[in-house]
Formats: C-alpha cells, sequence, structure tokens
C-alpha cells in the first residue's frame, strides 16, 4: 500500500528539518526522508562539532597569555581521544533531540534512501510514498579529486573520526574548511601545511580578510604553499606524499586533508524520473520562491549551490512554509546581505560586498574605510595579534554596503551590524552611534 503525505521531505538536515517542522506547524501532514543522523552536516560532520574543535582550539591560544595576567600554570598536553568522546556524546544527544522535535510536531521519519519516481511519489528502499509537494533539502558532500591515490586523504568528514591528532598534517584547498581546520590542527600541536591552487586563500572574499588571514597564519608557523595543482598522491613507508603537477612534492604526513568544497547529493535522487532539471554540477537550480522547474517540486539548503550555510538553509526553509502553508504570500529568502563567520583563528566576521565586488558596481561612488589595531586583551604580554577591520560605503550618503572584520571577538562582532546593515545604515549611523569601550567593536562606530 502507498503511503500518502500531503508534504514529503527529502533530507533531514538544516533546511529539511526547519521547513518540515514549520509546515507541521501550520498543520501539515508532512513527513521527512533521511537516510543518516538527523540533523545533517551541520549537526554531525559540520558547524556543531567543528566549533567545538576550534573552542579546544581557541583554549590552547589562550594559555599562551596566561602568564601575562598573572597565572603560574602550564599546561603539558591534550586528550583529543577525551575530547572527542565528549563531542560525539553531544552530538548524540542533539540527535535524539531533533528525534523528539519531530515527534512533537508530528513529523514522520522515513529513515532510508529517497529515490523520485515520479513528480509526487519516492521509492524509499523498495517503500513507496507519495506526496502532494516534495521538497528536495538532499545537502551535499565533500569533494575529493579525481587524482590518482586520493583515496589516501580523508575530508571534513574523515576529520571528525580521527581519534587521535596526526602530528604532520597537509590540507589541500583555500576556503572556509581548509583555514578552520588548519587553525585547529596547529593550535592542538600538528605541523600544518596548507597548499593551495592560486596565491591567495579565502578569495571569494574581501581581500584585507585573506591578506590578515595569511600573515596570522604564517607567524603561526601555518606553511602556506601557492599555485599546487595536485597530480597524484602516494603512501610510502614515511607516509603520505602528494605530488603536484609541476613536479614538486609535499610530504611525507601522517594525514592529508581534502578541503576543496562541496558535490550535491543528486545522483541517487533519479531527477529525470520526476523531470527536474540540475546544473553540470548536479546542484538542483530554483527561483526565489525555492520553486524548481517542476510545479509541485521545491529545493532549498546547499543542494540549490547558494550561500551553503547552516541558517540560509533554515531560513530558506521556513520562509517556504510560511508562503505554502502560513498565507505569507510573497514571502521568500533574499541571499543578499547574508552574515558569515569564518571560525579561523584569528576568526573572520563579514557581511555585505568586498571593497573589490563593491568598485565593480559602483566605480568612483566607493569609499573605504580602514582600522588595524593589536586588541587591548594583548597590551600586557609580547605575543600580540592584530585586528583589522574595513568598511566598505556607497554614495553621497555613504551607505554601508560592506562590512569586514577579522580578530579577537570578531566571530560575536557582526551579527548586530548585519541587522544595522540591513536596515540601510550609513557611515553617520555608525559614527552616531556611541561606542562600547574598551572592545574591539568600538572600531567600527569610531573609524575616519
Ligand atoms: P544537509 O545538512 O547536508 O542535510 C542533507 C541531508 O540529506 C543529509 O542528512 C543527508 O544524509 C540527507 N540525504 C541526502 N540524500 C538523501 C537521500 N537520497 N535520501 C535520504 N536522505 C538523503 N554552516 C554554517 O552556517 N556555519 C558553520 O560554522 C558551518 N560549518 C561547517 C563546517 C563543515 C566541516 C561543513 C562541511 C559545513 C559547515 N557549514 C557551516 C555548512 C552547513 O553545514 C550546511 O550549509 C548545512 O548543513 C546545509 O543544510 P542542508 O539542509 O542544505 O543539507
Ligand atoms: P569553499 O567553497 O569554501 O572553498 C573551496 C576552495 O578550494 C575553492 O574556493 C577553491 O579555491 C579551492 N579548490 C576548488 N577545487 C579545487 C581543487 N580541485 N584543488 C585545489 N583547490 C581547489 O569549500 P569548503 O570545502 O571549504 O567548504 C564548503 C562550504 O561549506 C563553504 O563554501 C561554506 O559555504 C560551508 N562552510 C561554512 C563554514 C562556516 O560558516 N564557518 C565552515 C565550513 C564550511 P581557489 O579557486 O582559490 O583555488
Amino acid at each position: 500500500m502507498t503511503e500518502r503525505y500531503d508534504l514529503l521531505v527529502i533530507g533531514g538536515g538544516s533546511g529539511g528539518l526547519a521547513h518540515a517542522q514549520r509546515a507541521a506547524e501550520y498543520g501539515v501532514n508532512a513527513a521527512v526522508v533521511e537516510k543518516a543522523a538527523l540533523g545533517g552536516t551541520c549537526v554531525n560532520v559540520g558547524c556543531v562539532p567543528k566549533k567545538v574543535m576550534w573552542y579546544a582550539a581557541h583554549h590552547a591560544h589562550q594559555f599562551h597569555h596566561l602568564a601575562d595576567y598573572g597565572f603560574d600554570a602550564e599546561v603539558t598536553g591534550h586528550d583529543w581521544a577525551g575530547l572527542k568522546a565528549r563531542r560525539d556524546a553531544y552530538i548524540e544527544r542533539l540527535n535524539g533531540i531533533y528525534e523528539n522535535n519531530l515527534d512533537k510536531r508530528g513529523v514522520v521519519w522515513l529513515s532510508g534512501t529517497a529515490r523520485f519516481v515520479d513528480a509526487h511519489t519516492v521509492d524509499i528502499d523498495g517503500r513507496r510514498v507519495e506526496a502532494e509537494r516534495i521538497v528536495i533539502a538532499s545537502g551535499g558532500r565533500p569533494t575529493v579529486p579525481d587524482i590518482p591515490g586520493a583515496e589516501l586523504g580523508i575530508t571534513s568528514d574523515g576529520f571528525f573520526e580521527l581519534e587521535e591528532r596526526p602530528q604532520r598534517v597537509l590540507i589541500a584547498g583555500s576556503g572556509y574548511i581548509a583555514v578552520e581546520l588548519a587553525g585547529v590542527f596547529n593550535a592542538l600541536g600538528s605541523d600544518v601545511q596548507l597548499v593551495i591552487r592560486k596565491d591567495s586563500i579565502l578569495r571569494s572574499f574581501d581581500s584585507m580578510l585573506s591578506g590578515e588571514l595569511m600573515q596570522a597564519m604564517d607567524r603561526e608557523h601555518i606553511d602556506v604553499v601557492s599555485r599546487v595543482i595536485p597530480q597524484f598522491i602516494e603512501k610510502t613507508d614515511e607516509g603520505i606524499v602528494l605530488h603536484a603537477e609541476d613536479g614538486r612534492s609535499f610530504g611525507p604526513v601522517d594525514c592529508l586533508v581534502w578541503a576543496i568544497g562541496r558535490t550535491p547529493n543528486t545522483e541517487e535522487l533519479d531527477l529525470g524520473n520526476a523531470g527536474v532539471e540540475h546544473d553540470a554540477e548536479g546542484y538542483v537550480p530554483t527561483d526565489k520562491f525555492q520553486q524548481t522547474n517542476v510545479d509541485n517540486v521545491f529545493a532549498l539548503g546547499d543542494v540549490t549551490g547558494r550561500a551553503q550555510l547552516t541558517p540560509v538553509a533554515i531560513a530558506a526553509g521556513r520562509r517556504l512554509a510560511d508562503r505554502l502553508y502560513g498565507g505569507m504570500e510573497g514571502r521568500h529568502l533574499e541571499y543578499e546581505l547574508i552574515p558569515t563567520v569564518i571560525f579561523s583563528h584569528p576568526a573572520i566576521g563579514t557581511v555585505g560586498l568586498s571593497e573589490d565586488e563593491a568598485r565593480e558596481l559602483y566605480g568612483d561612488d566607493v569609499k573605504v574605510y580602514t582600522s588595524g589595531f593589536t586588541g587591548m586583551y594583548y597590551a600586557l604580554g609580547t605575543n600580540k595579534k592584530r585586528s583589522a577591520m574595513k568598511l566598505v560605503t556607497v554614495g553621497d550618503d555613504e551607505k554601508v554596503v560592506g562590512c569586514h572584520v577579522i580578530g579577537e571577538g570578531a566571530d560575536e562582532m557582526m551579527q548586530g551590524f548585519a541587522v544595522a546593515m540591513r536596515m540601510g545604515a550609513t557611515k553617520k549611523d555608525f559614527d552616531d552611534t556611541v561606542a562600547i569601550h574598551p572592545t574591539s567593536a568600538e572600531e567600527l562606530v569610531t573609524m575616519r
């Protein structure tokens, strides 16, 4: 017998769960298909365990300043395996909470792998389910390059499985994950080399951020090597070696990590059976209402290829439910001015246009304010770390279109400034706001 629901969501990650739960709150009979653990990438192999590791690394950095503040403390080691066990237990608790949340709202969890039969029917490991509307929220997975020996490396998924800290680490990639994992390994005591394809890291962000982080990594003895195109990977008696196309080789190391982007989970969905289009990379394009080319099929989150962030997937999912079932006509997510934090060491917080993007759009109408300083936290010692900030403004009224910060506290700084920018704040509004002293954030309202 075929089961029937008003709504079937494929993927129990950030976006899928948010959509199904909001829909259920409006009285919709909803089910979620999830083949792995509830919570998806963010909870199981993404934001959550990553932030735990970032906190561990953050502690390691703080230890260097204990003596400056009068403490006579010596840290003699770090129990990676113990930390992992506590982290895993925390995530298991979260998995349970996510299951409870579904139960409380009457959303059914169908455990298994979904595959389209037609635009209204999905096969879940042999079980047929029909639904009036189907939402694809199947996310993505780490990309592994198609070169000989690539399987000798791990990805961010494998990072979270490591039972002990590898001493010699090589990371290939230059985005969020590469710099975040480099920071964690380095702070906890590994020797880290980062090999990048071009000349700088984080190329899609303001150049001040990438430049400052490259310098900070250099000070922390993370070796960043540019223009490396991996050709093949080899396992030798001494460890794993990466051979580049230009003849250079890197290693031997104990652990090679691929951090070169993600691949959408769409192959096993048999999208063609439902007539749903995907692009050359496998992403499912949608209009601004998360609508695919098929009337009753929607897509949201990482699988659409736009701003691959948890709050983006959640916001798209909730807004879609508000529009379809909550009577909020026209409600949709705007994909501009999305604030984001890169949990590097130091952290980066950024929202809006980079200086280069603004100059391309607005030419000479752009005016930029910058600030570079050493935070007061470092005033008492010799191990000083820099912070840097940039405001990008446009027009005579100097509307703030970009706000970029690297340094202590940047991670917690950006949320409020993002609100101000959404409301159209100008440089004068920033200047007219009384500073909070003594903080690093006050620099953003005192720049000249
Ligand atoms: P996912 O969370 O990936 O969920 C998709 C789900 O679909 C998965 O559980 C999968 O098992 C399931 N699925 C796939 N195919 C099928 C199928 N055929 N049948 C049944 N189930 C299926 N974002 C932030 O905002 N902040 C961060 O700090 C952050 N850190 C990150 C760190 C790492 C290491 C990584 C990898 C990502 C990080 N992200 C972060 C990104 C964030 O995790 C994703 O943007 C977010 O999880 C996307 O949610 P989603 O619902 O689109 O997909
Ligand atoms: P990113 O897209 O951030 O960066 C990957 C980078 O790797 C590319 O930009 C590219 O940079 C480089 N690259 C691509 N292909 C290759 C290749 N074949 N060989 C070598 N280098 C290559 O991807 P990540 O994997 O770091 O992260 C995936 C996504 O997850 C992020 O985009 C982000 O949306 C999300 N995420 C968010 C986090 C957060 O919010 N803090 C943390 C972690 C992930 P170049 O062109 O310069 O070579």
